[in-house]
């Protein structure tokens, strides 16, 4: 017996005396001993305690033992206590037989000496602690399968459910009722995992993985099915299926990048040199020469779109993408992109044309002008570059606060499973490594871009070899949320100003000296040269009168930024303007952070630098 739960012994007797031996006895024996004269006191008791035994004494003072068992068994607040009679009085077995009949679980006869007495009750109490654990041990194992998460049902081989844990009814909707009243519909395949619909109540869709085991239950043959919600999983497996799809697709798709990029740069820059090298020929006619010349410059025109593509991705992509919003004509753009585009459509033998239902003076938007025809020159670019002796048609329709702008052609179209990927960087529809048409895959997803900022809608219907039809909406009237002023179209006032001035070029490259020595020249008093940020440092400090630095910023020794600052230290005077290739966003910011004045990209356009210097002085 555990020490600190000793079982619990209830005597009801109206003979003190007998009261006193006994409950001497048993509390010797290590039990817990109440003692009751009547009924009333036996139900005091009752009321606090759950005594383990009750030893009842049949004819009590004016009471009978038996109505107060009678009255216990109606109550059922002791299911499990074990109620033994004893008496001295009703002996007969007739007597004997109508007390268990009432529910009592022994009787026992006095006289008795006390070592029966004492046999009797603890052969009793042995029955009851192996029923007490068994209850315990029961209501243990309850408690697993009902707290189970997994549905735990068994189900015999008509189909028929025999017993339904909680989580079956969680997870069919049903109660243990409906369940048990219902025939198991999935397969059953012993020893198998198999994956089922679940099907539910409130036809939610879910999964589940079932097992299924043979058991024996009330010795018929039966099984004992498991079942767990997958559900999450499955989710969580799909998308890993679709990441692995996507992530071979974009490996294949660095690849084709990384080809055709490498195509791309190659391609210009063969142009560069090669006709670089023709020009040095000696006598060479001065066509020729002006030929050359034109296609050097095409091909450095070609590279620096490529560049200035990849600009403008990382400035969407930081957000510093800034918009500037006036009224646009369209029919003078569209007018524009005709001309522009003719030439090169011809020569591919297409028809090009745009339609306009507006009046002049109607076609307005309000939105930004470089843009807008940006989208409409990639559009019209690519309709131009995927078409050959077909048509190429641009126009737009006016919707309730929107235009709907559309280039359409008729040329070799894309193929449905990527009509959504050729909007994203880097994508062609066509993912062969070698392909014929030259472009890096950035045009699209930069007029997406473009015409997300401008609060519109890009999409694409296409039929491989019939054509493509490409439609992006812009709002009638877009908010204006910044103006800011080009400054390649404010007038160069200040001119003279620079006659007057000495520059000190800083640059590593032989090339860029050249260049901004070719541009300065007579323009400026005297151009000085740094070969790195150290010797342009030590130069302000031996020629006082340098009042205008073009700092480059990667240079060998010393970085233009270090220079810049160490030069700031003791002449604030002095305008250094940076002049970088490097033109991704957040270089501008650490230029100005350094102390720089001014700021501009390579390659230098002359009347930008000229304008910037001018503006500075
Ligand atoms: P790219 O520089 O390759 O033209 P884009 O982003 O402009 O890059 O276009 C992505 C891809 O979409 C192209 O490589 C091409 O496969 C497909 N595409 C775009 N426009 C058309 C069109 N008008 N007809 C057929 N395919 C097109």
């Amino acid at each position: 017996m555990a020490e600190n739960a000793k079982d619990k012994i209830l005597l009801v007797d109206d003979e003190p005396f007998n009261l006193g031996i006994y409950s001497e006895i048993f509390s010797d024996l290590g039990y817990e001993v109440f003692t009751a004269s009547n009924s009333h006191e036996t139900f005091e008791i009752l009321k606090k305690n759950e005594p383990d035994l009750l030893l009842l004494d049949i004819i009590l003072h004016n009471e009978l033992g038996l109505d107060i068992l009678k009255k216990i068994k109606t109550d059922n607040q002791h299911p499990y206590m074990y109620i033994v009679m004893i008496t001295g009085a009703f002996t007969s077995s007739q007597q004997q037989a109508a007390a268990l009949e009432q529910g009592a679980d022994g009787y026992i006869v006095r006289p008795i000496d006390d070592r029966e007495l004492i046999a009797r009750v603890e052969a009793f109490m042995r029955h009851k602690r192996t029923l007490d654990s068994l209850r315990k041990s029961e209501s243990r194992l309850r408690k697993i399968i009902a707290r189970n998460p997994d549905a735990i049902l068994v189900v015999d081989t008509d189909g028929k459910i025999s017993f339904a844990n909680p989580s079956a009814e969680d997870m069919f909707k049903l109660t243990i009722d409906e369940l048990l009243s219902r025939v198991f519909g999935y397969p059953v395949i012993q020893g198998e995992h198999t994956e089922i619909n679940i099907v539910r109540q409130d036809e939610e869709e879910r999964v589940g993985e079932m097992r299924t085991i043979d058991i024996d239950w009330n010795d018929k043959e039966t099984f004992l099915i498991s079942i767990r919600d997958i559900t999450h999983h499955k989710q969580i497996e799909e998308e890993l299926k679709k990441a692995l799809v996507k992530s071979k697709e974009s490996d294949k798709l660095k690849s084709a990048f990384l080809a055709n990029m490498s195509h791309e740069i190659r391609t210009p820059m063969n142009g560069v040199l090669g006709f670089t090298r023709f020009l040095k020929k000696p006598n060479l006619p001065v066509e020729k020469q002006q030929k050359y010349i034109s296609i050097i410059e095409q091909s450095g025109l070609r590279m620096l779109n490529l560049i200035n593509d990849i600009i403008d991705i990382s400035k969407i992509e930081s957000g510093n993408m800034e918009v500037n919003y006036s009224n646009i004509n369209i029919h003078e753009m569209f007018a524009s992109l005709f001309n522009f585009f003719e030439p090169q459509a011809k020569k591919k033998k297409n028809e090009l044309l745009y339609v306009t239902s507006l009046p002049d003076n109607k076609a307005y938007v309000f939105s930004d002008n470089e843009k807008i025809t940006a989208i409409f020159t990639n559009l019209i670019k690519n309709a131009v570059k995927y078409t050959t002796n077909g048509k190429i048609e641009f126009g737009y329709e006016l919707k309730e606060n929107e235009f709907e702008f559309y280039v359409k052609d008729t040329g070799i179209g894309i193929p449905q499973d990527r009509l959504d990927a050729i909007f994203e960087r880097f994508v062609q529809a066509d993912l062969k490594i070698v392909q014929p048409y030259e472009g890096a895959g950035l045009g699209l997803s930069i007029s997406k871009a473009y015409v997300e900022i401008l609060k519109g809608e890009i999409r694409v219907e296409s039929q491989e070899n019939k054509g493509s039809n490409f439609y992006f909406t812009i709002p009638v009237k877009g908010k204006k949320v910044v103006d800011k002023v080009v400054a390649r179209e404010k007038k160069i006032d200040s001119i003279e100003k620079l006659s007057e001035i000495t520059v000190l070029v800083a640059d590593d490259d032989e090339t860029a000296n050249i260049y901004l020595e070719e541009i300065l020249e007579g323009k400026c008093k005297k151009v000085l040269h740094a070969r790195n940020g150290k010797q342009a440092v030590d130069m302000v400090h031996k020629e006082k009168d340098i009042n205008l630095i073009l700092m480059d910023i990667k240079m060998p020794v010393m970085d233009g930024y270090t220079a810049t600052r160490m030069i700031k230290q003791y002449n604030q005077d002095v305008i250094i303007i940076a002049q970088t290739a490097y033109a991704m966003s957040g270089d501008k910011e650490k230029a100005f952070k350094a102390g720089c004045n001014g700021y501009i990209t390579k390659p230098i356009n002359q009347n930008e630098l000229l304008l910037i210097m001018s503006q500075l002085l």
